[in-house]
Formats: structure tokens, sequence, C-alpha cells
């Protein structure tokens, strides 16, 4: 028998099985009315009601839906209302300039956008056939009472399209189907013992990989998400308490984050013994790993990936072998990227590359047809990320393709440098991510002015490139130079800049 994966079924099971239990306790603080806690019935009635509603507006089966929200219930309810009934969700970083999410909607031909109401301001400044803003228009996403069209379900069928920053200006779509979501929220789920135990923080951005399938994978085991809306160490360790969280997932920023709020925290760390943090995003330093399994008490679990893996690709977490080995030994072999997950298979190519098969790596880049065949060639998914694989183990020590990872976020170092290039005074400029504390990597441009145009300083170029980006793509410094490192074909020569800002670091990455 053959009954398509779909990520109904997640909903469906806590459902049936636990309809009376607290499925989200939504943000207190923001700017809509809160949603409180509600139930999975509950959580089924809404996404029902919003499935309708798209019946209602005449969205088709594959037709897309843009959300721009920071984490809430309504964001988390959508991952179900929308995909749940054969549309598309597109999750859009809501940290992203106008600029750019104009571009997401209109690449991906969403139909229907959503805001939260903090980006209100989208309504007049990006062009979708429908826009509503969170909250306040909730009666016309979830006032319907009416029964949604079924739909029969295939598992072949895109669920989400991510954009992500990766090595070209523009970001690229990846389409995730519904087999490859509910391969990884599974996966996932089992290698990180998730049950219906578990009381889910969601400290990871919604719309990042779909928060790495966690929606998915905490609904299906009928455990409960705390919604978070903005990460802050001392609120972390706050809900850890209030909630009895005993999971959460995060970036090594948002770890630094947790461990200078237990600084200050008067008393016993929340989930002492109880917590599991997964990380993410770039390798965490090992007194990082130590400073978690002994200040925090919380087991540390790895995990390696990317929005194109949905993202599981390796986990690393202590094993029976490791039991008797010191605690810094430990922390080491926890510093590995990890082993393949089940289901997953990998290996380095001659050029050092680490590439992936698996049922959970993308479908193909939201028509981008080269772009796909390059990430695909040979039928292996080639991360753009340089590593080792020993005795089982995946270890990442650099990265093939020209993208910077600050905060847990990648960014196009080609994006920033098409920005700062668009300044009349710039005439050449390479940008390079250096290693911070604070952000893993620093977004830091190298720049030679025009000696003939009027010149421009540091402030002023940063003022010019938030005009076109985020304001987290934008470089945090600025280093005027005579001239940059070329090839003899006039290629910029990345390694040699970036050179002295590593020396003294065993790997390339941080
Ligand atoms: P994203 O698609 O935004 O999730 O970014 C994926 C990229 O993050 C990967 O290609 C890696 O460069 C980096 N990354 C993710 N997890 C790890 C990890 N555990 N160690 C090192 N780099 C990582």
């Amino acid at each position: 028998m053959f009954y398509p994966l779909t990520v109904n079924d997640f909903l469906d099971r806590a459902i049936t099985v636990y309809p009376d239990r607290i499925a989200v306790v939504d943000e207190p603080n923001q700017p809509a009315e809160s949603w409180g806690e509600i139930t999975y019935a509950e959580l089924g009635r809404r996404a029902r009601s919003q499935a309708a509603t798209l019946d209602e507006l005449g969205v088709p089966v594959g037709g897309r839906v843009a959300i721009v929200s920071q984490n809430s219930a309504r964001l988390l309810t959508s991952f179900f209302g929308v995909s749940g009934w054969g549309r598309v969700l597109v999750p859009v970083n809501f940290r992203l300039a106008v600029a750019e999410i104009r571009y997401i909607v209109e690449h991906s031909g969403a139909e229907v956008l959503l805001v939260d109401p903090d980006l209100r301001h989208l309504v007049d400044e990006v062009d979708c056939k429908r826009t509503f803003v969170l909250g306040e228009d909730d009666d016309k996403i979830w006032g319907s009472k009416a029964d949604p069209e079924p739909w029969a379900g295939d598992e072949g069928a895109t669920a989400t399209i991510n954009y992500t920053s990766g090595t070209t200006a523009r970001p690229k779509g990846v389409q995730l189907t519904h087999r490859n979501l509910w391969l990884n929220a599974t996966v996932f789920g089992w290698q990180a013992s998730v049950s219906d135990r578990d009381v889910y923080l969601h400290t990871l951005p919604m719309f990042h990989a779909n928060g790495w399938g966690h929606p998915y994978t905490a609904t299906g085991m009928g455990a409960t998400h705390i919604v978070l809306r903005q990460v802050d160490g001392t609120e972390i360790l706050k809900r850890i308490e209030k909630h009895g969280v005993t999971y959460l997932c995060a970036a090594p920023a948002v770890v630094t984050a947790a461990l200078d709020g237990a600084k200050t925290w008067e008393g016993e760390i929340p989930g002492r013994d109880r917590v599991r943090i997964i990380v993410a995003g770039a390798p965490p330093p090992t007194r990082t790993i130590e400073r978690v399994r002994e200040e925090l008490g919380w087991e540390f679990i790895q995990i390696y990936g990317l929005t194109e893996t949905a993202p599981l690709l390796t986990m690393s977490r202590m094993r029976a072998e490791w039991d008797a080995l010191d605690p810094h030994q430990q922390a080491v072999n926890l510093g590995r990227a990890g082993a393949p997950a089940v289901g997953v298979r990998m290996m380095i190519d001659d050029e050092g590359e680490v590439l992936a098969q698996s049922n959970h790596n993308l479908e193909a880049y939201w028509e981008n047809p080269e772009a796909t065949a390059d990430a695909l060639a040979g039928n292996w998914f080639h991360t753009g990320d340089g590593g080792t694989f020993e005795d089982g183990y995946i270890t990442i020590a650099d990265r093939k393709k020209d993208v910077i990872i600050t905060g847990g976020e990648n960014v196009s170092s080609i994006e920033v440098e098409d920005a700062l290039s668009s300044h009349p005074a710039v005439r050449e400029v390479a940008v390079i991510g250096i290693p911070d504390d604070k952000w893993g990597e620093l977004i830091t441009a190298l720049v030679v002015l025009d000696p003939d145009e009027e010149p421009v300083d540091e402030a002023g170029l940063i003022a010019h490139c938030r005009e076109h980006l985020a304001g987290y793509k934008c470089p945090k410094r600025i280093e005027f130079r005579d001239e940059l490192a070329r090839t003899a074909t006039g290629k910029l020569q990345k390694f040699k800049l970036r050179q002295p800002f590593w020396e003294g670091h065993d790997r390339q990455v941080n």
C-alpha cells in the first residue's frame, strides 16, 4: 500500500491523540493580539479555516502564499493551513529590506502575502494580489467556517519555498517537497529523541529552513510549542523556567546569548539536566560546548545541514563510547559537525567539498534550472562547504562558496559587494567574513576608492548599504585599501584577503 507522506500527518496525529493538550503558547509581547494558549484541536480548526479562506480567495493547489513574520502562533499555523491543503508556503526572512522582499514575492509568484503588523508598510510597498496584516485581518484569514476542499495529498508536491542567500547576488528559492519535510522531521525527531513529553522553545526563526522542521516534528509528537518572538538570553532562561521547556534549537550566537544571560541569573539555571540544545549554523567553539554542559547543565547536540537539505545531514551527540572520556575530550568530539543521519549518505570530493545524498535534499531551486543542475550535479547535493569525513564523522573546515554566516544567517558576499559597488566613490571591493566572538563572522568590506570621485567614509558607505540591504547584511567594518590581491586573470584572491584575519585559527569558518 502506498500512502503519501504529507505535513498533514503531523497535525492529524496531534489532533487525534492529543486534542486537549496545549499545542501552542503564543508570544505574549507582540504587536498583534496574542493567541495565548491554544490546544491541538484548536490549532487544527484554525489550519482548516485558513485553508478554507484560501479556497474562497481562489488560490489553487500549488499556489504560493508568502508570509513575512517574526515567530508567532499565526506563522506556525500557516505551516499547516497553507501546505496541508496543497498550497506552497513561502516563509520570508522578516529582516530583509523591502526591495529584497519585493523580489521574493514576485519571483515566487505569491498570490497572497501575510505580513506581521510591524511590517504593515509592506502592504503599500510590495505588489501582491492580496495582502493581509496578521492580527488586524485575522477574521479574514481565520474567519471561514467552511470545510476546506479536501486535498488528496502528493508527497512529491512542493510544500515550502525557502529563499536563501547563496553564492549569487539574488537569493534562490529552495523547493522542499512534503516528502523532504516529512523525512527530515521524523529522522530529526527520532535522533534528537523528541517525544510527547517535550516542550519546544522556538528560539530559531520559523522562516529559517522552516525552523529546521520542528513545527512538524514537535506537532507530530504532540509536544507543546512555546513561541519566542525576540531572542534574548535572560528571556530564554525565563521561558525555559516558566514553561518547563525541554529542547530548543539555536545558532551559536543564541548559545552565547543564553550563556550571557546565565551570568546574571540568580539561583539554579532553568532546565539543568533536562534541556537539550541543538546547535548549527557554524562550528561552535569547544569552549562554548564545555560551558553549555558545565554552566547550564544542558545536553549539547550539534547538527549540520543547509536550507537545501531541509536541513538535517549530520548529528553530533554524546554516545556510550565517549562516557569515560574527560569533559574536554567529549566537547572536542561534539565539536565535529556530526555523523550522517539515518538515510543520509555523504562523501568528500577531490576538491574537499562535502557532498550529500538524502531524501530530504531539495527538489530544485524555484525557476532556476541552472543553479539546480549545478547543486545536484552527479546526483549529489553540493554543499559548498569544505570538510573531512573521518571515523564516520564530518568536520566542516572551510567554505568553498562565497557566503558569510553572521549571527546564524547566510549572507552572500556578492550581494554586499553589489550594493557597495553601486556607490560612485567605490572602485573595487571585496567582502569577506572575519572571526568575531559575538557574530561568529563579521561582515568586512575591503574597499578601494576612486580618486576622481568625492570621497566617502565608513559611515557613509554603511548608510549607502542600508538603502539596499537588510541591516544584518551590511558591513560592520570597512577597511580602505590602495589595491586588492588578484590573480593573473584579475579574479579577486579572497583567500589571501582573508588570511591575515584568520591567522591562528585552525579552521576557516567560525
Ligand atoms: P542555511 O542554509 O542558511 O541554513 O546555511 C547553511 C550553511 O550553514 C552550511 O552550508 C554551512 O556553511 C553552515 N553550517 C550549518 N551548520 C553548520 C555546522 N554545524 N558547522 C559548520 N557550518 C555549519
